[in-house]
């Protein structure tokens, strides 16, 4: 059986219990072998919108969100890579890191509406089956010509990672938004202390 690896990527900026009860229960319908959560090293569409936390920074939240969940692993193919991220490209590397494999992109669906803004999003479309993640209640990505799409509903979280940045900045509580171990690593980092 060839494998099948789910590649959730994001700034993760921080990562929230939103983006992990995604990554289990797509794991989980999909019976995906295990689920990348690929941090983006620049993410290029967000870049001038605000401060974006150093990639590394991201990183070890994302291995802290993880740790001891089976699964889901952090990967960073991105950020060793360098650059502007491009999914085309992670996909390409990850294809030839896994022969055979099947590979699924899940994306909520905000970013699964704007897939065809992406850098060589045609490749995209060749290279995975996107799984479009609709919240209970919100609006639900069309599928994108061209592409094969998958759409799963998981558990509705309104939790943002544009919300834990303010509450970090402003002391308000973040308990059972984030988990604890990302909290703590939050802390250790010293992110979102300062103004955007
Ligand atoms: P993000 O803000 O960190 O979000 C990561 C993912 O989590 C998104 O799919 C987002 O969906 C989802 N999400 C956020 N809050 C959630 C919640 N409460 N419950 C469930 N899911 C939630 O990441 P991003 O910056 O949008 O990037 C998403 C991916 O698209 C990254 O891999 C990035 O590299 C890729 N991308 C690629 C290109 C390219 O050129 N190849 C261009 C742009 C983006 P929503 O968007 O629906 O919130």
């Amino acid at each position: 059986m060839p494998e099948r690896i789910g590649v959730f990527g994001g700034t993760f900026d921080p990562p929230h219990v939103g983006h992990l009860v995604t990554a289990v229960n797509v794991r989980y319908d999909l019976a995906l072998d295990r689920v990348h959560l690929v941090v983006a090293n620049q993410p290029w569409q967000k870049e001038g919108s605000r401060l974006i936390s150093p990639a590394a920074a991201r990183l070890s939240a994302v291995r802290a969100a993880v740790a001891g969940v089976a699964g889901l692993e952090a990967c960073d193919l991105e950020i060793v890579r360098g650059g502007p991220s491009y999914t085309a490209d992670t996909l390409a590397t990850l294809g030839g890191l896994h022969p055979g494999a099947e590979l699924f992109v899940i994306l909520g669906s905000d970013a699964a509406a704007g897939i065809t803004s992406w850098e060589r999003y045609h490749e995209v479309a060749e290279r995975a089956t996107i799984v479009a993640v609709d919240r209970p209640g919100a609006q639900a990505a069309a599928p994108v010509p061209g592409f094969r799409w998958v759409r799963l509903e998981v558990p509705r979280l309104e939790v943002s990672s544009t919300d834990l940045r303010a509450r970090l900045r402003d002391g308000r509580p973040v308990d059972y938004l984030i988990t604890t171990p990302v909290l703590d690593e939050v802390r250790r980092l010293g992110l979102y202390a300062v103004p955007e």
